[in-house]
């Protein structure tokens, strides 16, 4: 990559490399664009993909596969972090209850397959490595985690088909292959992809944040809408992970009280990225962060040194806007 060092503080479209911005689109090394992260899109996407209600027998087995099999993450082979976390070990009742209901009205257990959603969820991954995520670790996070367990109920059927879906609020879980591509992109460090403590902007229903933590020590994850931030904790806490705390604010400032951060990024798109990030990112962390309007580039700044940032423009990409403030 030819970077352009900038000096701090900078304006970010002051140190895009605007070459590179064409190289990542469309076909520069088999990587997939961003699809365009909307309700509409998603529900045009999703009835090609898919056939809609009703569904056939076979794929309301698979759906109730989904909810009622939630695959269990495997103890994460990390130290649990040793201030108190956010997500309670406990299970959540209110979850186990959903399940056992969607298992007592459907009256129809015997097509739900263990194996199911593993087996649609490996087969999303394949289609996400096709599209150029080489990351084996990233991968195999992906593969991990359950992502038929953060979105609706009545979406369950589709949550392994690439695409962002809708989560209430305006806001959409983000499509696989894009929450695979930001954290391969954040893992290409120094430091053989080794990442301490990670913050993401805009936490949405906990989906990202779930994989990240399957690939860094500690993931910090911000959200700005109350009930998404509620959502994204009664998502997470039955699949016990314990190196997530959730923060209800305004991801724009950060949390500089945890900060420095070896990795950031944004799950939402701003016209440049908040100054207040590119000081909690550490010397030699990485960020990745969507950036535009209605066109968006995904970015890469490196800190490069105490005053430096360097700026990579990676890809195409679509995201919902980056506000200030909290509702
Ligand atoms: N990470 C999510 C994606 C959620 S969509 C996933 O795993 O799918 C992006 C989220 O960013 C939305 O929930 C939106 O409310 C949130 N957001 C936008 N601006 C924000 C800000 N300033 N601080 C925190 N969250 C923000």
């Amino acid at each position: 990559m030819s970077d352009k060092p900038s000096r701090f503080p900078l304006s970010l479209s002051s140190v895009v490399d605007k070459k590179k911005a064409g190289a990542g689109q469309g076909s520069a090394g088999g990587r997939a664009q961003a699809t365009t992260q909307t309700a509409a899109k998603n529900a045009a996407q999703s009835s090609q993909n898919l056939p809609r209600a009703p569904l056939k027998p076979v794929q309301q087995g698979l759906s109730q596969a989904l909810r009622a099999q939630p695959a269990p993450l495997p103890a994460a082979n990390r130290p649990v972090a040793p201030s108190q976390p956010l997500l309670s070990a406990a299970p959540a009742p209110r979850t186990a209850v959903k399940n056992v209901m969607t298992v007592t009205q459907t009256n129809n257990s015997s097509h739900a397959s263990p194996l199911a959603s593993e087996a649609v969820r490996r087969a999303m991954v394949a289609r996400v490595a096709k599209q150029g995520v080489a990351d084996a670790k990233v991968l195999a996070a992906l593969e991990a985690v359950p992502r038929h367990m953060f979105v609706e109920p009545g979406l369950a059927s589709q949550a392994y088909i690439d695409a962002s879906l809708p989560i209430g609020h305006h806001q959409t879980i983000s499509q696989p292959y894009i929450v695979a591509r930001m954290i391969e992109i954040m893992r290409q460090n120094n430091k053989g992809g080794k990442l301490e403590r990670v913050l993401e902007i805009g936490t949405g229903c906990g989906y990202q944040a779930a994989v990240l933590s399957r690939v860094v020590g500690e993931v910090y994850s911000i959200e700005r809408i109350k009930p998404l931030h509620e959502l994204a904790k009664t998502n997470l806490r039955p699949l016990r992970i314990a190196n997530i705390r959730l923060h209800y604010g305004d991801g724009m400032l950060g949390l500089p009280q945890v900060a420095p951060f070896d990795g950031i990024i944004l799950a939402a798109a701003g016209l440049e990225v908040p100054q207040a990030l590119l000081e909690q990112l550490a010397v030699g962390g990485r960020l990745v962060a969507p950036v535009g309007g209605r066109q968006q580039m995904l970015e890469l700044i490196e800190r490069v040194g105490q005053r430096d940032w360097r700026s990579t423009t990676m890809e195409q990409c679509h995201f919902v806007p980056l506000r200030p403030g909290t509702v």
